[in-house]
C-alpha cells in the first residue's frame, strides 16, 4: 500500500495571514441554508497571491509566461524536503551543502512552519531565500523551489531581487506551505494553482506523499 498523501496547504480563510498591501482574504456566504436558501454559495474576494499560491515569471516580468502556461512537470512528481538551519535567511552557504541537482523540486523547510503560521498576524520576520540563494538555486537549475511562508524573498530584504532571479531562471516558485508536519526526505509533489487566465499568481492545493 503507497503512503497517504499529506495536505501542505494553508486553509483560505477569513483572518489568515496575508502580505501587507495585498487586499486581504474575504468571504461572505452569498447564500446559505442556514437563512433557507436552497444551496450555500460563498462570494470571494482575495489576492492571485492568497495563502499557498503559486507564482508565475509573469509576477515580476512583462512579456513572460503567466500561470496558465505552466508545465505540469515543475509541479508533479518528485521533490525534496530540505531542513533550513538558519533563523534569517536560506543563502548560497547552506544551499551548497545540500547537493542540489539540475531540474529538482526542492521545498525548504524553515522555522517559519512552526513559527510564522501561528502568530496572530502577518510574520515580517519570516526565513526567505538571500539573494545569493537565490542565484545558487537558479545556476544549479533547479525546476521549483517551494518555502514555507508567503514569499520566497523578505519583508526588509531582497524582496524584489530574489524574486527576479528566480522568475528570470523560470524556477517555478510555489509560496506559503505548511510543513510543520512533513519531516526532511524524499516526496511525491502533486501542487495545482488554479486556471486563473493570465495569471500572475494564483492559490494551489498541494499535495506530498512519503516516497518509500
Ligand atoms: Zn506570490
Amino acid at each position: 500500500m503507497s503512503n497517504p498523501w499529506l495536505d501542505v496547504s494553508i486553509p483560505l480563510d477569513n483572518g489568515m495571514h496575508g502580505w501587507p498591501g495585498d487586499p486581504p482574504f474575504f468571504r461572505a456566504m452569498h447564500a446559505g441554508t442556514a437563512k433557507g436558501d436552497v444551496c450555500n454559495v460563498s462570494t470571494l474576494h482575495l489576492s492571485s497571491h492568497a495563502g499557498t499560491h503559486m507564482d508565475s515569471p509573469f509576477h515580476f516580468l512583462p512579456g513572460t509566461p503567466t500561470l496558465d502556461d505552466i508545465p505540469f512537470d515543475a509541479v508533479i512528481g518528485p521533490a525534496r524536503v530540505v531542513p533550513i538551519k538558519h533563523r534569517t535567511a536560506i543563502g548560497a552557504a547552506e544551499l551548497k551543502k545540500l547537493n542540489l541537482k539540475k531540474g529538482e523540486r526542492i521545498l525548504f523547510k524553515t522555522r517559519n512552519s512552526t513559527v510564522s503560521w501561528k502568530k496572530p498576524q502577518f510574520d515580517r520576520d519570516f526565513v526567505y531565500i538571500a539573494k545569493d540563494g537565490a542565484q545558487y538555486i537558479a545556476d544549479q537549475g533547479i525546476q521549483t523551489v517551494g518555502v514555507d511562508y508567503l514569499s520566497v524573498g523578505g519583508f526588509y530584504k531582497d524582496g524584489v531581487a530574489t524574486h527576479h532571479i528566480l522568475l528570470g531562471a523560470r524556477v517555478w516558485i510555489i509560496e506559503g506551505l505548511n510543513l510543520s508536519k512533513i519531516k526532511p526526505g524524499e516526496y511525491d509533489l502533486l501542487c495545482l494553482p488554479i486556471k486563473l487566465a493570465r495569471g500572475d499568481g494564483a492559490p494551489a492545493r498541494c499535495l506530498l506523499r512519503k516516497r518509500s
